[in-house]
């Protein structure tokens, strides 16, 4: 049975999802207005493998992630390019799913735009302040904190710690420091009427009200990077609690930071590497193994020579892959049947809270195995089995060859046998040059 580190309890729990064999899973998604570098593609990676590995024990798995199009950082940059909001935000959707297809993700099942949902953040906004848990200020509009029981749930801060973290903020109209902006009055950029004038809803809005919307009900699973457990996330629990009266999640995952040099990645420090940057230098699945091989909840320390030494290894696995995949080829293996050891070890592996790096030691063991095997039925279905596997973690290579290889091959072999080293030669480097040798 799976079970998996519920960050609401700190503890592992067996996953139960509200309806057999179905999961709602949200997790939360860009703010568009640049380029996604790699930190922000290890969630990217990690949830997608958490939705392949769903699917592959049976559930049925909704995937919601959703895009910010509103927002100040997204009106700066229009400013700066002298363009239309709505043409940054189009671009940056454009290029985020650009890579998340080339780091091998599938695009989930639906990506809610906030700009979509305006209308509904500003009715369920009007809810909580006819409820007694929102205020209107002449800046907008305040979550009132205190309304709700157990605030700090989710990032176990007690309410004394969380006051000492936001007595920085001077703003005078909160009732109480900890209070936090759901709807912000101003005119300036993409603003919308409301019944507390012209303005934007606030971001933990935004993923509470289209949760509500879309779900309707508590989801199986809530997914972010770590950094968002306080404010964003906690935020948004207390507003589904004082809206819906039922929690957000059930479960609660977060994906560890990623860090260069043992530095947190900012514009500040200049150390960012941008996705697009690292994907014109290293093989795309080279990063993804990298991103999986380090367990979802440790945090990465991310270096050129890490990157190098993953390029490697993934090479490795391919070479292997690779030359099995000619040789059950020019025997015409069918391959159907898996190694049922190899899949429940696997299936042991993922089940302890997606332990991807132990699941990286088994595939290597079996490939040592297949690097040995002598037998192709055998061979065949060790492939199959670490076919199956890498295609759920999506690292799985694309082999496709030619029948002219494969007569090539053939005939290599024969020239070889015959001692006629001249045309074995030639053939060896043809072979070569297509990468088959
Ligand atoms: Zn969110």
């Amino acid at each position: 049975m799976l079970k998996i580190y519920n960050t609401l309890t700190n503890q592992i729990e067996a996953f139960k999802p509200h309806q057999d064999k179905k999961v709602n899973m949200y997790v939360c998604g860009p703010t568009v207005y640049g380029d996604i570098h790699i930190g922000n593609a290890r969630p990217v990676i990690f949830f997608d493998v958490v939705k392949r590995y769903l699917t592959y024990l049976g559930y049925k798995v909704k995937f919601v992630s959703n895009i910010t199009d509103v927002d100040d950082k997204i009106i700066d940059k229009a400013k700066q390019l002298k363009v239309s909001e709505k043409e940054i935000t189009d671009m940056y959707t454009k290029k985020f799913m650009d890579m998340t297809l080339l780091l091998g993700s599938v695009v989930p099942d639906e990506l809610p735009k906030a700009t979509d949902f305006v209308p509904s953040m500003i009715e369920y906004i009007d809810d909580l302040v006819k409820l007694g848990v929102a205020y209107q200020t002449p800046s907008g509009v305040y979550f009132r904190v205190n309304k709700v029981d157990d605030y700090g749930i989710l990032s176990k801060q007690n309410l004394e710690a969380l006051d000492e973290g936001v007595r920085v903020d001077l703003d005078q109209e909160k009732e109480d420091p900890r209070d936090f902006s759901i709807w912000k009055n101003t005119e300036d950029g993409l603003n919308y009427d409301s019944p507390w004038g012209k303005g934007r809803p606030g971001w933990h809005t935004e993923c509470a009200v289209m949760n509500h919307e879309i779900f309707g009900h508590e989801i199986d699973i809530h997914g972010g990077g770590s950094d968002l457990k306080f404010p964003h996330h906690e935020n948004e629990i207390a507003q589904t609690v004082a809206h819906d009266h039922h929690h957000l999640s059930k479960y609660w995952m977060h994906v560890g930071r990623l860090d260069v040099n043992q530095e947190k990645m900012s514009k500040s420090l200049g150390n960012i590497t941008l996705v697009k940057d690292l994907l014109d230098v290293y093989d795309p699945y080279a990063f993804r193994l990298l991103t999986v091989n380090h367990h979802y909840r440790q945090p990465i320390n991310y270096s050129e020579d890490l990157m190098v030494q993953f390029a490697k290894e993934y090479d490795k696995i391919k070479r292997t892959l690779k030359k099995a995949f000619l040789m059950l080829n020019l025997e015409h293996i069918k391959l159907n049947e898996v190694d049922h050891d190899i899949m429940t070890t696997f299936e042991n592996i993922m089940n302890d809270d997606f332990n991807i790096p132990n699941v990286m030691t088994l595939i290597y063991d079996v490939l040592k195995q297949m690097n040995k095997e002598k037998n192709n039925e055998r061979l065949g279905v060790l492939y199959k089995s670490v076919e199956k596997i890498l295609d759920i973690l999506g690292i799985m290579p694309l082999f496709t060859i030619e029948d002219e290889v494969l007569v090539m091959y053939r005939d290599w072999e024969q020239a070889r046998n015959q001692r006629d080293f001249q045309l074995a030669d030639h053939l060896r480097d043809e072979l070569s040059k297509r990468g088959w040798m």
